[in-house]
């Protein structure tokens, strides 16, 4: 059995929920893909858009139950579980169902002239089991969305779900199963890391990974191992900047939703947030007005939820007594008082003003509900502090002025950029969603997204009708014609008489 009690369960989660799938039938899960693999790779597209319509409806059908899992076993709020995870998840199904079989097209592309006589092709080939190991913070979308999307690109797919959030996993695979997938076409593996390790050992042929940089590096040592090509979504230090000429009371509201929706743990979480001089104070307050009339309870109108994952309050409260002794301010909140019995999963916003890039608070990922707020002088100073990461994977930029938006966005090193909202590119399947440097390898979402499931393989064909080609053997007196047909092609102006002549000559020699 895999190695539950490595890391403790949470949001009540006991290790039964999480108990699954022993170690030793990962070869048979193998096996059970690659042959699946062998008939799901020959239906046409459409025939498999037609099992993910069938997932679409029965995702509907059981909307309540599925929002009140995720819910459950997160501790996110209702309202965040149906927006950021089943209809990120609906549409991401919509999107294939509309573009699939286009994206997915065998291409006729150009063929050089000096292949003259011949037809090319660039076809999309299913790469073949695609391992899709996905955490815990948005548990259903980050499982749903790559699995759906291998599946669709004629991969069989196996889904190692996060240990920590196993109902979810559970779920998922009932989901599956209602909507008649073939046997062995898209299976879910329920344990920790060890499983996780053990699926990457029985060689699948694409591994896509989302969750923390540190394990990454680690699933891309093993990946090299046996040259398995691998999408690494890692974590995120995301920056805010907020120019004195954005709309600030939007932009107050944004970097509060922005910093705290999941309690914070979103890769793509406004972490840290950098504040034009002149609006720094004004906006300070205006952060605070808006923290205070956020709703933390249990009822469907909570804005708030808990954290999912309780060593992750350990990490939190690390890099906000790192800060404080560094001369960090809490301008707002507090931690739970354990003596007076405030114990439990649920962390209140914190927020804190007088930060530098000295603190862990401003360079690594915290994954909590802790708005930092720093000032800057100038869009330079902007710039450079928001690249100051070893992190590339989104960032925002608040201003009213569009040029000046365009021109920062292009010199932000990461996977995205919004403007004057924030997060919200990864709900979008037209736009790639990945991210740089630490940050992760790849991208999925998007055509090259959904192409990135498949390997491109080029077609070239020649009807077959002619004896021999210029460039095979024999060579005897072509070498001058070829220098001929290179000077004439390839210089500064094209010389076609000569390169027709030269060209005509090779036949005869062929
Ligand atoms: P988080 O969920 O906090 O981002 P991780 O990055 O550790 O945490 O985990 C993400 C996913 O990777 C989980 O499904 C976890 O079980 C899995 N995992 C952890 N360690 C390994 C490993 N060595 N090999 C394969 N999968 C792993």
């Amino acid at each position: 059995m895999s190695n539950l009690t490595a890391k403790p369960a949470a949001a009540g989660n006991t290790v039964q929920d999480a108990a699954g799938t022993p170690l030793a039938s990962v070869p048979d899960m193998m096996r059970q893909a690659q042959r699946a693999f062998d008939t799901w790779r020959r239906l046409a597209v459409a025939e498999r858009l037609r099992y993910l319509t069938a997932l679409r409806l029965e995702l509907l059908e059981a909307l309540d139950e599925c929002v009140d899992v995720i819910a459950r076993d997160t501790g996110k709020p209702k309202t965040e579980a149906v927006t950021a995870e089943v209809l990120v998840v609906a549409e991401a199904i919509a999107y294939l169902e509309r573009h699939a079989e286009r994206i997915l097209k065998t291409r006729k592309v150009k063929t050089p002239l000096t292949l003259i006589g011949k037809t090319s092709y660039i076809a999309h080939e299913p790469c073949g089991v695609v391992l899709v190991i996905s955490p815990w913070n948005f548990p259903f979308m980050l499982a749903a969305v790559p699995a759906l999307s291998a599946l669709a690109a004629g991969n069989s797919v196996i889904i190692k779900p996060s240990e920590v959030t196993p109902k979810v996993g559970k779920w998922m695979e009932a989901w599956f199963q209602k909507a008649g997938f073939p046997v062995g076409t898209v299976q879910v593996a329920h344990g920790a890391g060890d499983l996780g390790a053990k699926l990457i050992e029985a060689h699948p042929d694409y591994i896509f990974f989302t969750g923390s940089t540190k394990t990454g590096k680690i699933i891309q040592e093993a990946a090299a191992r046996q040259l398995i090509p691998t999408t690494l979504e890692l974590g995120g230090k995301d920056p805010m900047i907020i120019f004195q000429d954005a709309h600030l009371e939007r932009a107050a509201k944004g970097a509060v939703w922005g910093a705290l929706t999941n309690s914070g743990q979103v890769c793509v979480s406004a972490e840290r947030i950098y504040v034009e001089r002149p609006a720094y104070e004004r906006f300070v307050a205006l952060l605070k007005e808006q923290v205070r009339l956020l709703k933390q309870d249990d009822s469907d109108d909570a804005d708030l939820g808990s954290m999912t994952f309780a060593p992750q309050i350990d990490i939190v409260k690390d890099h906000v007594h790192d800060a404080v002794s560094k001369g960090a301010v809490v301008a707002y909140g507090r931690f739970p008082d354990e003596r007076k019995g405030e114990t439990g999963l649920k962390l209140g916003p914190l927020i804190l003003t007088d930060v530098t890039h000295e603190m862990k608070v401003m360079r690594e990922e915290t994954f909590g509900p802790v708005i930092c707020v720093m000032p800057f002088d100038g869009e330079e100073e902007a710039v450079r502090l928001a690249n100051d990461t070893r992190y590339g994977l989104s960032a925002s930029v608040w201003t009213r002025d569009a040029k000046k938006a365009r021109r920062i966005a292009a010199v932000l090193a990461c996977g995205s950029v919004v403007v004057n909202d924030t997060i919200v590119s990864i709900a979008s399947p037209y736009l790639p969603f990945g991210g740089i440097k630490e940050s992760g390898i790849g991208s999925y979402h998007g055509e090259a997204g959904l192409r990135a499931f498949t390997y491109p393989k080029a077609i070239l064909v020649d009807r077959g009708r002619k004896k021999s080609e210029v460039n095979w053997f024999p060579y005897a007196g072509k070498y001058p014609l070829f220098l001929d047909l290179v000077r004439a092609y390839y210089g500064k102006r094209k010389q076609w008489r000569r390169f027709v002549r030269a060209y005509l000559r090779l036949l005869k020699k062929s």
